[in-house]
């Protein structure tokens, strides 16, 4: 019915609905779990959790993956990691995968350090769109936070996708009580001047977090709260690629204001999104461990039709809702760089 490898054809009378009636059309893929920055609430501290290199989907193995997702309703997809701007021919794969017919959307997830001297070749590859990390406006904070002294670079990086035309910039923003807390209503002041959109995402509890601290999460009706005391909050109207964000927006601001909030409020009924991680396994949820093996089909040459049946089998055991609830996180065992944020 249908050839190997083709890449266009449709697989007849096959989409990813779940038993929820949810269709996923959105795939996110981990690159590698690498990463040039150690971020104490998702690198973790022992390197012997990084996944040996030949255990990571090569780039022609991701691509057959997302031509077989295209051919079952994937429309949608984001690049992330790690850091993706540190796999080698990281440019090279991006232009193909920009290229794929039935791809409309495709975007980054990077923490910009690579960005300032490589937005250019991020342009030429057909990305439009990029969600930039960065945690705080402090140097020094965001070394503690980081491990490393690249405030200005990222900044520098964030500028000059600006300059390039990204629209939008996405900043993501992770609240950290104890951490960056202090700091909320500043980053929230940057959409006054920019047209970043400023996106506060709750803290998950994936993985094992290099530090203690992370102690009581800091939700986002706290963060709003505290937010709406510089100025009143405007809900702004989600577009059809929007993701879970709540979207607000202050009167006058250049930029938009979002809240991510995963724990606070489940917002698994809209949830259309799939996550290959950088070692080929597909999870249908990102807060629960279940996940299905593409990377060992893939490699002992089994056919598309086999590998949109892995698809269709890791869609039909989408949980309805995860079972994290605020302050009493059950775990997720993965580790956020390998899965991809
Ligand atoms: N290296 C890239 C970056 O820094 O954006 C992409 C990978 S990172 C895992 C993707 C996103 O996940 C980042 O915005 C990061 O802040 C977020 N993230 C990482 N660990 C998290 C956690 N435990 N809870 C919530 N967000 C997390």
């Amino acid at each position: 019915m249908y050839k190997r490898n083709d890449g266009l054809i449709k697989l007849p009378g096959i989409k990813l609905i779940d038993k929820h009636n949810r269709c996923l059309n959105y795939l996110r893929i981990s690159i590698t779990d690498r990463c040039n920055l150690r971020c104490i609430y998702c690198v973790p501290d022992d390197i012997h959790q990084r996944l040996p290199h030949k255990e990571i989907l090569r780039y022609e193995e991701i691509l057959r993956l997302v031509r077989i997702g295209v051919r079952l309703g994937i429309s949608k997809v984001r690049i992330t990691g790690g850091e993706p701007l540190i796999r080698k021919g990281v440019y090279d794969f991006l232009g193909e995968l920009t290229k794929i017919r039935g791809v409309a959307d495709v975007s980054l997830t990077t923490n910009g350090v690579l960005l300032r001297d490589n937005i250019k070749k991020i342009k030429s590859a057909g990305i439009k769109r990029i969600n930039v990390s960065m945690d705080t406006l402090s140097r020094q904070k965001y070394k503690d936070i980081t491990g490393h002294d690249m405030f200005d670079q990222v900044w520098e990086g964030i500028e000059s996708a600006q300059r390039e035309g990204f629209s939008p910039i996405k900043i993501n923003v992770v609240p950290l009580n104890g951490i960056n807390d202090d700091e909320l209503t500043d980053i929230a002041k940057l959409s006054f001047s920019y047209p970043f959109h400023i996106r506060f995402i709750e803290y998950m509890p994936i993985g094992i977090p290099r530090t203690n601290n992370i102690g009581k999460q800091l939700l986002a009706p706290e963060i709003k709260k505290r937010i709406n005391e510089i100025g009143e909050l405007i809900p702004v109207k989600n577009g059809i690629n929007d993701g879970p964000a709540k979207r607000y927006k202050f009167k006058g601001a250049k930029g938009e204001i979002g809240f991510i909030d995963a724990i606070s409020r489940h917002f698994c009924k809209q949830c259309n999104r799939l996550r290959l991680t950088a070692s080929g396994q597909l999870r249908a949820c990102l807060l629960s461990d279940r996940q299905d093996d593409l990377k060992n089909p893939l490699r002992k040459g089994c056919l598309d039709s086999e590998l949109a049946d892995v698809f269709l089998r890791a869609v039909s055991h989408k949980p309805f809702d995860h079972n994290i609830a605020c302050n009493q996180p059950g775990k997720v065992a993965g580790q956020m760089s390998a899965i991809g944020g």
